[in-house]
């Protein structure tokens, strides 16, 4: 199959980990799991036993993604980047694309948004519906049916690298934002120091993951997609209990510095469609 980012079928690398395999596109580097799995195969991944792993630690979830929201200037009590209309008096509004159990979309509904999620597990989106009070729809972004052109904030934690169509779902989150409306995307560093690393071994090279981005590879499927990508920022270095621990610190924080961190929050702007940047470049040569 060829790269959704730049069209080549030419691959330089591959990892094998858990029974699948990730090449490595040999003309933009974008990493793809070939042969990716069906549609069925990947809703089916997200029934009773995924909400129970989600339920075992979506409080911490929240919290961390709180965090990281907040570098890329999203903070629920806080105005949202952007317009937030005449006098400030419009209810803001928010849409979370896989929004699991409702955690971290609670934290806006109880600050005053109008928060919409959508989650393909229904045994999540009903865990979101009745312990949190969200409006949950069950699906994927592409057949949800959300109004257009109406959210603020179009957040997605954890989510592009698990879809076989990332084009589409960017094309349906622009068609969701407000024009000043902010996309936050984060995903998984694939050209962080721990994928370097770790390889194959690399935390996030799971079955699950059908895309793993890069700090370039994913700015520039969103130029594609007609967004500009105004913040990007990375976190995590040290693997979590690999020694020796003394090295935690000072990596984390090299990694952070470097933007080589394991983990990376975009924020992006509705812009010109214009071309990618590696067409830009090959074109050059
Ligand atoms: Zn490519």
């Amino acid at each position: 199959m060829p790269c959704p980012l730049c069209g080549s079928s030419a691959a330089r690398a591959a990892w094998r980990a858990q029974g699948v395999v990730f090449v490595r596109c040999a003309s933009c580097g974008l990493w793809r799991q070939d042969p990716q799995p069906v549609a069925e195969a990947i809703a089916a991944r997200y029934g009773d036993e995924y909400l129970a792993y989600e339920t075992e630690r979506h409080m911490d979830y929240r919290a961390i993604s709180l965090l990281s929201l907040a570098e890329a200037g999203l903070r629920p009590e806080a105005a949202p980047p952007g317009d937030a209309g005449p006098g400030g008096e419009r209810r803001r509004s928010v849409l979370e694309i896989g929004c699991a159990t409702g955690a971290l979309l609670s934290a806006f509904a109880e600050a005053g948004w109008k928060a919409t999620g959508v989650e393909i597990g229904e045994s999540m989106a009903e865990y979101a519906r009745t312990r949190f009070g969200l409006d949950v729809v069950t699906g994927t972004l592409e057949t949800a049916g959300v109004e257009g052109g109406s959210f603020d904030a179009v957040v997605a934690t954890h989510l592009i690298e698990h879809l076989n169509e990332p084009r589409s779902f960017l094309r349906e989150a622009r068609r969701a934002l407000r024009p000043d409306g902010k996309l936050f995307l984060v995903t998984p560093n694939s050209d962080g120091f721990q994928a370097r690393l770790m390889g194959s071994r690399w935390r996030s090279a799971i079955r699950d993951h059908l895309y793993l981005f890069s700090a370039r590879t994913l700015p520039a499927l969103l130029a594609s997609e007609g967004f500009d990508v105004e913040y990007l920022g990375t976190w995590g270095g040290w693997p979590a209990g690999m020694r020796p621990a003394w090295l935690k610190r000072p990596i984390d924080a090299a990694a952070k510095s470097l933007g080589l961190g394991d983990v990376m929050i975009l924020r992006a702007s509705l812009g010109a469609r214009k071309e990618p940047v590696w067409k830009r470049t090959a074109s050059k040569r």
